[in-house]
C-alpha cells in the first residue's frame, strides 16, 4: 500500500498529481452554507454539472420555438432523444449498445425487467436476494412474488451477514444458490450495497446463477458511474441503475436498464408493453398487436422524458472524457486516502469515540463509499460535522455514510473532513 500522511500538504500533493483534478471546476458546489461545503454525497445526490443548464435551456427554447414540431427539428429530435444516450450509458456499464436504453426511473424499470425476467413456474418459484436491500427493492421483490399469486415468506430467500457482523459472507450467497438450485427462478441483489457499501463478485454470481438454471440481475443503483462494469462480459441477465448518484444527472433523473444481447431478439419474452417499446419502424402505423423493438429499446414504456435527458446527455459527456478507467483509478487511491484519514483521527481520539469503517477494507470489495459507524456518538456528532458545512449521509442508530467522488471531490476535501471529524468528536 501507498505510504499516506494526515496533512494538507501532502493531500494537496495527492492533488497535485491527480490526471482528473480539472474535473472538479466542472461541477456546482452547494453555496447554502456559511462554512465552505465539503460535499461527500454524490452516492446519493451527485452534483450538478455546469453544462446541464444549457442542454436543458436548448430543449425549452426547442419547445417554445417548434411546439410539437421539435420532436423532428430540435437540434436533437425529441423523437429519438434516448438515441444520445445509449452508447455512453453502454461504456459505463459495459455494455453492447443493444443492450441498453435509457428511461423512466429505477424502480419503475426493475419491475419492468422482473416482469420479463422473474417467470415462477413448477419447483422453480423463489427469489434469492440480500437482506436489508435497499427499502424500493424490497417492496417491488416483495411486490413481484404476490403478483404471481406467491407469499414473500416463503418465496424470497434472503442472505443476511453472520450473526453480529455487518457484512454480507460472499460464500454464504454462493452455497444458498447450491442449497436452493432448483427452487431459485431469479437472483437480485444490489451490486454494491447502500448501507455497508460492500461490492458483489457480479461475475461469480452470474456463473452460479446461471449453473442452476436462474435468471440474474442486479440493481446498480451505487454501482453505475462508481464500479468499473462489465456486464456483457459477466453474462448479466438485466440490471437496472438510476442517473442521478454517481452519474450526477439531476434530482429523480432518468434510468439505465441493461438487457443482455442473448434475450435481445426475443419478442416472445413477456412484458408490460408500451408504445415506445414498439419497432420504431412501424411506431406510428399504430397498429394493434405489440411488436417490440429488439433489445433494450423494447422495455421502453413512454415517450422521452427530453428535459431530464438533457441533463443525463450533459452528465454522461463527462464520463466519456474522464473515461471509467480514469475514474476508477482514482476512486480507489481517494477512498483509500479517506480511509487512512478517519483510521489516523479514530487513533488520536480513542479516549472520546471509537469509529469502525464498516465497509470492507479490501478495494476489490468497495467503490467509492465508506460507512463510519461511531461507537459511543450518535447523531450529535453527525449534527456537529453538518454545523462544520460537512454534507454526509445519516443512518439510524449510528452510521454515517460519505462518497468521495472522483469526478469532483479532491484529497483535500478528505483531509478536511478528517480535520472537521475532529472538531466535532471535541
Ligand atoms: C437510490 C436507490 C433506489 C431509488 O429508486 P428510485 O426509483 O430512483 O426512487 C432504488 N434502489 C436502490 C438500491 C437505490 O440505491
Amino acid at each position: 500500500m501507498m505510504h499516506f500522511e494526515n496533512t494538507l500538504a501532502f493531500a494537496q500533493q495527492l492533488d497535485q498529481k491527480d490526471s482528473l483534478k480539472q474535473f472538479r471546476e466542472r461541477f456546482c458546489f452547494p453555496t447554502f452554507h456559511e462554512k465552505e461545503i465539503r460535499y461527500f454525497t454524490g452516492n446519493s445526490l451527485g452534483l450538478q454539472p455546469k453544462t446541464v443548464k444549457n442542454y436543458i435551456l436548448e430543449e425549452l427554447d426547442a419547445w417554445a420555438e417548434y411546439g410539437v414540431e421539435g420532436h423532428f427539428l430540435a437540434k436533437r429530435p425529441w423523437f429519438a432523444y434516448h438515441e444520445n444516450l445509449t452508447e455512453m450509458a453502454a461504456k459505463v456499464v459495459g455494455a453492447k449498445s443493444i443492450e441498453v436504453v435509457v428511461t423512466h426511473s429505477l424502480t419503475t424499470n426493475l419491475h419492468l425487467l422482473m416482469v420479463s425476467f422473474y417467470q415462477p413456474k413448477g419447483k422453480r418459484t423463489k427469489i434469492l436476494c440480500e437482506a436489508k436491500a435497499f427499502p424500493s427493492d424490497q417492496y417491488a421483490l416483495e411486490s413481484q412474488v404476490k403478483f404471481h399469486g406467491l407469499d414473500p415468506a416463503e418465496h424470497l430467500i434472503e442472505i443476511a451477514p453472520r450473526t453480529g457482523e455487518q457484512l454480507i459472507h460472499e460464500e454464504d450467497i454462493l452455497a444458498a444458490i447450491e442449497t436452493h438450485a432448483d427452487e431459485i427462478a431469479l437472483i437480485m441483489i444490489g451490486g454494491v450495497n447502500y448501507y455497508t457499501g460492500q461490492l458483489f463478485d457480479m461475475e461469480k454470481i452470474t456463473k452460479a446463477g446461471h449453473k442452476i438454471g436462474a435468471v440474474v440481475g442486479f440493481d446498480l443503483a451505487h454501482a453505475a458511474g462508481n464500479i468499473n462494469l462489465k456486464l456483457h462480459d459477466w453474462g448479466v441477465d438485466f440490471a437496472a441503475w438510476c442517473g442521478y448518484k454517481y452519474l450526477n444527472s439531476s434530482p429523480g433523473g432518468v434510468s439505465g436498464m441493461f438487457v443482455h444481447e442473448r434475450h435481445a431478439y426475443k419478442p416472445e419474452l413477456p412484458r408490460f408493453a408500451g408504445w415506445w417499446g414498439y419497432d420504431k419502424e412501424t411506431r406510428f402505423l399504430m397498429q394493434p398487436g405489440f411488436n417490440p423493438m429488439k433489445g433494450a429499446e423494447g422495455w421502453q414504456l413512454s415517450n422521452a422524458p427530453v428535459l431530464g435527458m438533457a441533463a443525463h446527455l450533459a452528465s454522461l459527456e463527462i464520463f466519456e472524457e474522464a473515461g471509467m478507467d480514469r475514474i476508477g483509478q482514482k476512486r480507489d487511491l481517494m477512498t483509500a486516502y479517506m480511509e487512512f484519514v478517519i483510521d489516523s483521527i479514530s487513533k488520536q481520539n480513542s479516549e472520546r469515540v471509537q469509529f469502525e469503517i464498516i465497509t470492507p477494507r479490501d478495494k476489490t470489495k468497495r467503490g467509492a463509499q465508506l460507512s463510519i459507524m461511531a461507537k459511543g456518538q450518535g447523531k450529535a456528532l453527525f449534527d456537529a460535522l453538518s454545523a462544520e458545512g460537512v454534507v454526509a449521509d445519516w443512518r439510524e442508530p449510528n452510521v454515517i455514510r460519505i462518497a468521495p467522488a472522483p469526478l469532483y471531490n479532491s484529497f483535500e476535501d478528505c483531509y478536511w473532513f478528517g480535520q472537521l471529524l475532529e472538531k466535532a468528536i471535541q
